[in-house]
């Protein structure tokens, strides 16, 4: 009898959670498979905050230019009192710096992201399977066996590792039995529609507030005539679903007769659910995305979170394939859960207050970004590790203009962009221990850089403008590992090598 093919990893589900996992592991060259139920890409704006981490890693991915293409900044919000609207900034419009290239949260309907993330898929040779249902699961030795059912049968997948993307109702969560704990709010609904508008300002996020928190919002989808509607019912109320119904709706609540709506595109009503997955994964499967973590939308953090897990889930993946110790599996729940456990009380904390329209419920800052998130006192990323002025091991590394030895810049991002690891080399005595450093041939690679105030023939890249020098808070020779996700791996001040080799080695095969 023929031995069934293993492949490396199969991927259950094709949304931003699962598709940027995917990206990832493809990129690595692994063989992978990415399945998804539905015949279609999936085609609601629901998500539509890219937060500026993740448009960091969309840049590590490949897939920034069509997310920066199908979308654009906020507009300000529109608070309407009466036939006032009142402009109000939901978030600071910021410049780009030199450490933090995209300061701004992007609005993109999720059916765009999605698609991006498909073509970076399809460009690195990688298609969706659509149609094709996760039906069961069976672990054994080393291996899983996945059924799939699509439309010509059910097929038997053999995997070494799966990882479960299916959204909140994840049957891979189900198949391992790992609970799902938290709440629902049943009579707390809200109509999501997607439909092309006239008779409506397109510089503003409106918002309508109603008695008893019953809000409207309406968002506008950007190179489009489309808005997002948000419609928050009351507990018995019937959803509107014809048009002339809906607008009906809406004109009772905005009593702007101005607006009319077309063609409507999408709609769907959700519950508010809070819940986290009681674990990341059992054995040789995981999960990640809203199969880990359910929450409201409230601050954009959901699609967020989930792309975030895929990129940290990723490299662990590729790691321990290439042969690295399977502990650092592990580290991939110690990682993420506690920033989902996180994410949880700011969004539900954030949607509480929108509907009484305070004020500082409707700010975004800092914490929604997800530039300050930090693996710092986890398993890869020991509080009592050296550090500089301003980085722990385990925070985000920053960006950094450089200057190459022939007199052109780049960005540091674009030195160290791919699947592999970084060792950064600031001063003499770094870049000589960085020299000895040795590093395995198998799984990811280590790309060395040795910077200096000016680059010469010791030195390959210069901070000419000291950039590098004060976001990485550098008052000395110091050596930085910077892990395939762009998180500080480890910190040396002194012993570069002896401490740089010890950290790796948790890292590597
Ligand atoms: C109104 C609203 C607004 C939101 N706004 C934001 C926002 O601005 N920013 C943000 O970050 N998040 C936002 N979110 C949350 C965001 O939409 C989700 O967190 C995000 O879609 C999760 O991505 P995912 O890939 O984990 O899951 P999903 O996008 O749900 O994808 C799961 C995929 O798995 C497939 N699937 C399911 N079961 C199976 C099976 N058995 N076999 C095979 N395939 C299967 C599904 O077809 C689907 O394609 C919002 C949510 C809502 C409801």
């Amino acid at each position: 009898m023929n031995r069934p093919h293993v492949i490396d990893v199969l991927v259950i589900g094709a949304g931003p959670s699962g598709s940027a996992l995917a990206i990832d592991l493809v990129r690595r060259g692994l063989d992978v498979r990415i399945v998804d139920r539905s015949a279609r890409a999936f085609d609601g704006s629901r998500a539509k905050g890219i937060q500026p981490r993740s448009l960091e890693i969309l840049e590590d991915l490949g897939a920034l230019d069509d997310v920066l293409a199908g979308g654009s900044v906020y507009p300000k919000l529109g608070l309407h009192a009466g036939p006032l609207a009142v402009p109000w900034r939901m978030f600071p419009h910021k410049k780009a710096t030199a450490d933090v290239p995209y300061p701004n949260t992007w609005l993109i309907p999720q059916f765009r992201t999605d698609r991006a993330l498909h073509s970076r898929l399809g460009e690195l040779g990688l298609k969706v399977e659509f149609g094709c249902e996760l039906t069961e699961l069976t672990q054994g030795e080393g291996a899983v066996v996945a059924r799939v059912a699509g439309a010509d049968g059910t097929e038997e997948i053999v995997a070494r590792y799966v990882v479960g993307a299916d959204g909140g109702s994840s049957a891979v969560r189900k198949q391992l039995g790992v609970g799902f704990v938290g709440t629902t709010h049943e009579s707390d609904r809200v109509l999501i529609v997607d439909a092309s508008v006239t008779g409506l300002a397109r510089d503003r996020w409106h918002m309508w507030p109603g008695p008893g928190g019953k809000l409207i919002g309406a968002c506008p989808l950007p190179h489009s005539d489309m808005f997002q509607w948000m419609i928050r019912l009351a507990p018995d109320e019937e959803p509107p679903s014809k048009k002339e119904d809906l607008l009906r709706r809406i004109h009772d609540h905005t009593r702007d007769r101005r607006i009319q709506l077309h063609d409507v595109h999408w709609t769907s009503v959700f519950r508010p659910n809070i819940r986290l997955a009681e674990s990341y994964g059992r054995g040789h499967v995981f999960l990640a995305g809203d199969a880990a973590h359910v929450h409201t939308p409230a601050g954009a953090q959901g699609l967020n979170t989930g792309m975030q897990d895929g990129y940290n889930l990723g490299w662990k993946l590729g790691q321990v394939l290439a042969g690295a110790d399977a502990t650092l599996l592990d580290t991939y729940e110690a990682e993420r859960q506690p920033i989902a456990a996180g994410v949880l009380g700011l969004s539900t904390a954030k949607w509480g207050g929108i509907a009484k329209l305070d004020p500082s419920s409707m700010k975004r800052g800092k914490d929604e970004q997800q530039l300050a998130l930090t693996y710092y006192g986890g398993p890869l990323a020991p509080a009592d590790g050296m550090r500089t002025a301003t980085l722990r091991v385990g925070d985000r590394a920053p960006d950094a203009e450089l200057l190459r030895a022939d007199g052109t810049g780049t960005r540091l991002f674009d030195v160290i962009r791919g699947p592999d690891f970084a060792a950064l080399a600031y001063g003499p005595g770094a870049a000589r221990d960085l020299e000895q450093l040795a590093w395995p041939t198998k799984g990811a690679q280590l790309k060395r850089l040795v910077v200096g105030p000016t680059a010469t023939d010791s030195f390959a890249f210069s901070d000419f403008k000291n950039t590098l020098r004060r976001a990485y808070g550098l008052t000395g020779d110091t050596l930085l590992l910077i892990r395939p996700d762009g998180y500080i791996g480890h910190i040396a001040t002194s012993d570069f090598l002896t401490t740089t080799q010890t950290a790796a080695r948790a890292m590597t095969p």
